[in-house]
């Protein structure tokens, strides 16, 4: 057992909490506080019913989450909201987010592990956002349905699957960079172009961002919102759970995107 106070110092000094910018619903670090003790660490990509029920089953004092209590905005508490709160504050559980600070790890950060899982190793930052970039990418030769197939037997593993631009046979992926989550953006293929990216791979994307990719001769490979953000919370809570001694869960649920 350790302390609530001990695991979040922890987890705002590794994660770079106080300098990493991000969105305003994010709100990085501890969002519900708990009596103060931690005997079980739970991890999931979102906050939701079904993880907060899921957390509570596995008896967690402590539930990590990529996306927070406060994705959605402001909210009344009552109903759906009211229940998770009531479950969580009953049970004992604490709830600590990580958005940005996560997905830009160098070690437990989704886009890195990203990269690792698809046997790629990264060599620059990539997709800038505000003083910060999130994602990563590097140099490689590889054909492009290859990379893309690799990423599909990733994205079955969390009820996903994979959708591409279309891929010529004879492709090869040369100069790669990766964005996990809603990662396929104007802003994201202006720097792919300007970089010379030839293959984006993304959790997902808006539908022009296929359109404007063919157009420009960048292939994007879409691996799923969900499945590219199962590996920052997963490798962060193993990390925590081996620091501190306390067990850890990963809670699967899957969204379908
Ligand atoms: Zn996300």
């Amino acid at each position: 057992m350790t302390t609530t106070a001990l695991v979040v110092q922890y987890l705002d000094d590794l994660l770079d909490v106080a300098s990493v910018p991000d969105y305003p619903n994010a709100l990085n670090g501890l969002q519900l506080a708990n009596d103060g003790s931690v005997n079980r660490i739970a991890a999931a990509v979102d906050f939701s019913s079904r993880t907060v029920a899921l957390a509570a089953q596995a008896g967690a004092s402590l539930l990590i989450v990529h996306h927070g209590m406060f994705w959605g905005g402001l909210q009344p508490i009552r109903g759906t909201y009211f229940e998770r709160l009531r479950t969580l504050i009953s049970r004992n559980v604490a709830v600590y987010s990580s958005h940005l600070p996560l997905d830009r790890h160098a070690l437990y950060g989704n886009n890195a592990l990203l990269a690792a899982e698809l046997g790629l190793e990264p060599a620059a930052e990539f997709a800038r956002f505000k003083t910060i970039s999130i994602g990563v990418s590097g140099e490689s030769d590889i054909a492009t349905t290859e990379l893309a197939e690799r990423a599909d037997v990733f994205a079955r593993k969390h009820g996903g699957g994979i959708r591409t631009t279309p891929l010529g046979a004879e492709r090869r992926t040369r100069a790669w960079a990766i964005c996990t989550g809603a990662g396929a953006s104007t802003e994201t293929l202006n720097e792919a172009r300007e970089r010379g990216i030839d293959t984006l791979i993304v959790g997902e994307g808006p539908h022009h961002t296929a359109v404007d990719a063919d157009e420009i001769g960048i292939a994007i490979i879409y691996a799923g919102h969900y499945a590219t953000e199962t590996l920052g919370v997963r490798a962060l809570a193993a990390h925590v759970s081996d620091r501190f001694g306390v067990p850890w869960t990963f809670l699967e649920a899957p969204t379908g995107l």
